[in-house]
């Protein structure tokens, strides 16, 4: 049995950023960006007024102060949008807001709480240096500037710089083609009647919600009995379609658990099979070439396409928690994400929790700030089959494979939930 850090190195080693496509700024959000990102024109564009006021020349202010002011000739006006090319000479002023083009003259801007405007002229009742409150061309970013690097997640703030640089559409790595196949005799689909012995297929639903919320929108979704031709047949339709097929379910020991010996028998290489850890010690991972198909990467020959298997437990919780600690960072590298996003910080444990030595555990958790520091509690219900415990949690508190008794008071490593940090 390897370690979690040893499993997750694997998979990383063999998750590869999937070649660029080009998509449109609209469409762009959550994908990474396959190219550097250079900026066409200088932000701001043209020298800009940063505040509501006027535009004055600074030795015509030099002396002014609030119970002399200097009075000056109004020159006009300039709003954002205007194109002012009137020169302001010395002994005037212009009228100018934010945004607005500074007119060729202008030094300053003096904010209008300091002015007064009355009949053609304007008091100024404060001195202002050379430069105040305006922004300059090119302050934030030179002309050639390399602005976002490729692997940029792409974020709203990010959206918003390359609409500001003026590109509409531009390369990121296309998302993973996911196939979903779910595996259990006693499953039955949402809405279809149960008969004893029978349950509800939830993995199904949570792993599709899983996948969406890592940014995945292309998922196919197979329910497959425990039968191993089928499933062998499933298997092989699923490696020839897609970049990363996920199943759930019967990678475990007994006699029913088949997705293993069908992976294999559909030619997956097996990477590793159960891995030091609960929830989700049986998990299965495995790689199939997808022959002599040439995926292209940046004008580059890329190496053979694979597809990654990944055999997760059907036990709800070790099957989202698995999905949790391995699949996303795959997919996500794969997307082009090149250094894993864990957040994870020390927090001080709320009470005992005792373990096994020789796996590491990722208990359910509660983290709450308690005088500036993080405080975990585990949840009640911890039991690899009982979702309840992990939609209360939002947190996965670390514990460390060689602990057996962690204390209450005891700083833990906690990590929290990637589909509890939205909202
Ligand atoms: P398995 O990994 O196939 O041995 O399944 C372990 C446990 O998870 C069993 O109790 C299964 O009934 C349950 N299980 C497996 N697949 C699902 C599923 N899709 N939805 C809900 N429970 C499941
Ligand atoms: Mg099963």
């Amino acid at each position: 049995m390897i370690s979690y850090e040893e499993a997750l190195a694997r998979i990383l080693r063999h998750a590869r950023p999937l070649p660029c496509a080009r998509v449109r700024l609209e469409d762009a959000l959550g994908y990474y960006l396959a190219e550097n990102i250079r900026a066409r024109e200088p932000v701001p564009l043209f020298d800009q007024s940063a505040m509501d006021g006027f535009g004055v020349r600074a030795p015509d202010v030099a002396q002014a102060r609030a119970y002399s002011p200097a009075r000056l000739k109004l020159a006009g006006m300039v709003r954002a949008g205007d194109d002012a090319r009137r020169p302001v000479r010395s002994g005037t002023a212009v009228r100018i807001f934010t945004g607005a083009k500074v007119p060729p003259g202008v030094q300053a801007v003096v904010v209008q709480e300091s002015c007064e405007e009355t009949g053609g002229e304007v008091l100024v009742r404060e001195s202002v240096p050379a430069g105040k409150n305006i922004r300059r061309k090119g302050e934030e970013i030179r002309r050639g500037a390399r602005v976002l690097s490729a692997g940029t997640r792409i974020t709203p703030p990010v959206i918003g710089l390359l609409a500001t640089l003026g590109y509409s559409t531009f390369l990121v790595h296309r998302k993973p083609r996911v196939a979903l196949l779910v595996t259990g005799n006693e499953l039955v689909a949402l809405g279809k009647p149960l008969r004893p012995g029978r349950i509800r297929d939830s993995n199904s639903h949570a792993l599709a919600a899983a996948l969406k919320d890592t940014g995945i929108g292309e998922v196919s979704v197979r329910r497959i009995k425990d039968d191993e031709p089928s499933l062998r047949q499933a298997l092989m339709a699923a490696l020839q379609d897609s970049d990363f097929v996920l199943t759930s379910g019967g990678v475990s020991v007994g006699e029913y658990d088949l997705v293993k010996d069908a992976a294999v028998s559909a030619g997956v290489r097996t990477v590793f099979w159960k891995v030091a850890m609960k929830p989700g010690m049986p998990n299965y991972f495995g790689v199939w070439d997808r022959g002599s198909r040439r995926a292209r990467a940046g004008g580059k020959k890329a190496a053979p396409a694979k597809t990654l298997l990944f055999g997760l437990p059907g036990n709800p919780v070790s099957a989202l928690v698995s999905y949790h600690q391995f699949v996303r960072h795959a997919l996500l590298k794969m997307s082009g994400q090149r250094t894993p996003g864990r957040f994870v910080f020390p927090a001080a444990l709320e009470k005992d929790v005792s373990k096994k030595a020789g796996r590491a555990e990722f208990v359910r958790g509660v983290v709450r700030v308690n005088n500036r520091a993080l405080n975990a509690a585990p949840t009640d219900q911890q039991g690899s089959h009982m979702l309840s415990g992990l939609a209360s949690a939002n947190c996965l508190i670390h514990l460390a494979s060689d602990a057996t008794l962690v204390e209450h008071g005891q700083q833990v490593a906690v990590e929290f939930l990637s589909w509890e940090m939205h909202g």
